[in-house]
């Protein structure tokens, strides 16, 4: 049986465990990146073409410097790979519901955004409904509705920052073993013994950066912690004759009371679709679980329920759907621990359906909590 010695290995190579993989190899140290598929792939939680970025993040203030470290890291990650991965269109955050509206665990996300956005100078202004409807006439946005306009916002493609942030890794020395599933971590003295199967590896430090997976390595109360929560992502044909979509900036809308009374979608990058999804909380206890399929009725659903009065400038065909999961949190929050009181063995867990933005800057404090 193999047996290899790193200083680190690096469990899961999705958002996180590629830009921790990247840091930690940019640092000099010798690492070991695993994953049980060939990433970028469509099974976790880092697929799906594109991810919104802003920096006022409701989800929390402690969370902005996090975002804003992340832009420039994906500015170097660009010069250095020579591949685009950040496109800055601006966002928007829409409020139109009646009373104070939540999201991602955090009341009065508008306000929160905005007060954010006031106290670490982000740029940003607030168009109101009639100024914001003249130009994008395809969010059909009640009277009254609260308007936060980022000027730093946009989106990132995901698959292109794990794979550029491989790839670099690689070049620095990394080893990367793809569909190699990790079966167990057992302690050895001071290091660790990371088995999968076919060979053994010894480490001094370890990362678990495996997404909802990471509840096969926890006990049963931390499990408990995490729920794990089917996401569908939408592609629908639009109208360009009534709007150019190609021209909008992210915008994300929460028009109800309700967790799920919430839309986000992105600019046309084809010019013929946009894709666009709404959030959902029904749990499943375990990512091998999720029903991968989406139904007919499901997108009937979708149509009716959330985009029926609400988008214009789209026509009624969805050209593809396609499943992703968040691993949510109770206050969606992130969860960055040492693993049984080992500083030595990290576990994160930066889902709760806002972590891409973050991945780039977290991988970099990953790196530098162990010691690089
Ligand atoms: C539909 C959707 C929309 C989202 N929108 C946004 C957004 O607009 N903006 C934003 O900032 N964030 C967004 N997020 C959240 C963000 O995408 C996630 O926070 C982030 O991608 C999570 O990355 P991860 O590395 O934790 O998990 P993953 O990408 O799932 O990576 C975990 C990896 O670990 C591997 N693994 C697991 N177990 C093992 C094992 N035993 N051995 C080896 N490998 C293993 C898996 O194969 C996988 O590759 C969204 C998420 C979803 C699902």
């Amino acid at each position: 049986m193999e047996k290899t010695s790193v200083d680190v290995v690096v469990v899961g190579l999705g958002a996180v465990g590629s830009a921790t993989l990247y840091q930690l190899s940019l640092k000099g140290a010798q690492v070991l990146g695993i994953d049980q598929f060939t990433p970028p792939h469509t099974l976790g939680s880092s697929h799906g073409e594109t991810r919104i970025t802003r920096l006022a993040v409701g989800e929390g203030e402690e969370y902005v410097a996090l975002a804003k470290r992340s832009h420039e890291l994906w500015d170097q990650i660009e010069f250095q790979s020579g591949k685009k991965i950040k496109n800055r269109t601006g966002g928007l955050l829409i409020d139109s519901a009646e009373v104070a509206w939540s999201k991602h665990g955090a009341e009065g996300f508008w306000e929160r955004t905005l007060r954010y956005a006031q106290n670490q100078g982000i740029e940003h202004r607030l168009p109101n409904v009639q100024e914001l409807s003249a130009t994008f006439p395809g969010l059909q946005l009640p009277a009254g509705s609260k308007v936060y306009q980022e000027k730093e916002a946009g989106y990132l493609f995901p698959e292109v920052a794990i794979q550029a942030q491989l790839d670099l890794a690689k070049k620095m020395g990394a080893s990367i073993w793809t569909e190699t599933k990790v079966k167990a971590i057992l302690p050895q003295g001071e290091k660790f013994v990371v088995d999968v199967g076919y060979a053994k590896v010894v480490c001094k430090k370890l990362i678990l950066s495996a997404g909802g997976w990471v509840k096969d390595f926890l006990p049963e109360q931390q499990r408990k912690q995490l729920r794990i929560c089917r996401q569908v992502l939408y592609w629908v044909e639009v109208d360009q004759n009534f709007t150019d979509w190609k021209q909008y900036p992210v915008w994300m809308w929460g028009f109800g009371p309700n967790l799920e009374d919430f839309l986000y979608g992105f600019p046309s990058l084809d010019g013929k679709t946009i894709k666009v999804a709404t959030e959902s909380f029904l749990e499943v206890d375990h990512p091998d679980q999720l029903e991968r399929e989406v139904s007919q009725e499901e997108i009937e659903t979708f149509w009716e329920t959330k985009i029926n009065g609400r988008i214009q400038g789209l026509r009624k065909k969805v050209t593809q759907a396609v499943v992703c999961f968040y691993t949510v949190t109770e206050d969606g929050k992130f969860i960055l621990e040492e693993m049984q009181g080992n500083p030595n063995f990290l576990w994160v867990s930066a889902c709760s359906g806002h972590g891409f933005k973050h991945s780039a800057a977290l991988g970099e404090v990953l790196a530098q909590k162990m010691g690089w």
